[in-house]
């Protein structure tokens, strides 16, 4: 069994939180290719992953949440996607292996694309798309995939598929984002999230960014009310609510206010609390302290 649920079984633990908005305040420009930095500027991707595990992450993510070949094209940097994917999750490797406890997760976000019929993705070739991001992952040697900021279940389940026929033994974290009146985009509820994604074969499910901690809460308990036996449930909630400052959008919630919610995501059940858009080590500090 894999030491991610076995350490599940024993603690509830502390995920990492925001890479843009930290890759943003050292540099990287609005166009800019986050993933590009994981072989021109590894150090400052080191560097942020660093300050997560050192202030107590017990998960920390991989620069490749636009690592799919869609959005590197954008780029012009599709025929690189192996190279990028590996490099991002060695960076993430080294950082782990001076931590022990600290597991890698290789990050996949959304294809940018649609399923059919709006799009013109179906779960087969869904499916052969993350496949090839994540042999650039475990190239590189991550200890779990999380797979999340996802709106449509169908992507979701071409990612897990993917997941499975790559790297069948590694642990899969699924996490949705309910961003529009307590459900996706597409209109999945939490509680719908849980049990699908359960029926897939994924034991660690939950929510990430979102609309702040208040509903980050409501969210959390329908996952925790209905998650079947053996599901880990996982928070990442973003540092409040995105607030427009001049032509930029601000996060103003504070490092407080996320120990606040990681003591109450973790008196409800949540076996991991972390956080998302917005957030920097000294969130991560406050959720460890909080929930430690
Ligand atoms: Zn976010």
């Amino acid at each position: 069994m894999s030491a991610i649920y076995e350490a599940l079984e024993k603690a509830t633990l502390t995920s990492d939180g925001a890479m843009g908005t930290m890759l943003q305040a050292r540099g990287l420009t609005d166009g800019g290719a986050p993933e590009l930095w994981n072989v021109e500027k590894p150090e400052e991707i080191e560097a942020v992953l660093e300050a997560y595990a050192a202030a107590g992450s017990n998960f920390i993510t991989t620069n490749t949440f636009g690592g799919t070949r869609g959005r590197l094209a954008m780029h012009g940097l599709e025929e690189r996607l192996f190279e990028l994917n590996k490099a991002g999750a060695q960076i993430a490797r080294r950082v782990a292996d001076r931590h022990p406890g600290c597991f890698v997760m290789g990050d996949i976000g959304p294809s940018g694309d649609l399923m059919e019929p709006m799009g013109t993705m179906s779960v087969e070739s869904g499916q052969a798309l993350f496949a090839e991001q994540i042999r650039g992952l475990v190239a590189g040697g991550i200890d779990a995939i999380l797979i999340e900021t996802m709106s449509d279940l169908g992507e979701v389940e071409a990612a897990i598929k993917a997941a499975q026929e790559v790297a069948p033994n590694l642990p899969i974290i699924a996490t949705m984002s309910f961003d529009t009146n307590l459900r996706t985009m597409m209109g999945v509820k939490p509680a719908m999230a849980v049990q699908q994604l359960a029926t897939l074969g994924v034991r660690i499910i939950g929510a990430n960014c979102g609309r702040g901690t208040d509903e980050m809460a409501v969210i959390a308990q329908d996952m925790v009310n209905a998650r079947p036996e053996g599901v880990f449930i996982i928070t990442q909630s973003n540092a409040g609510l995105p607030k427009l400052q001049g032509d930029e959008f601000i996060y103003d919630g504070t490092p407080e206010e996320l120990g606040k919610y990681a003591a109450q995501m973790k008196a409800m059940g949540v076996n991991i609390v972390g956080s998302c858009c917005g957030s920097s080590p000294a969130h991560t500090a406050a959720i460890h302290a909080s929930i430690g």
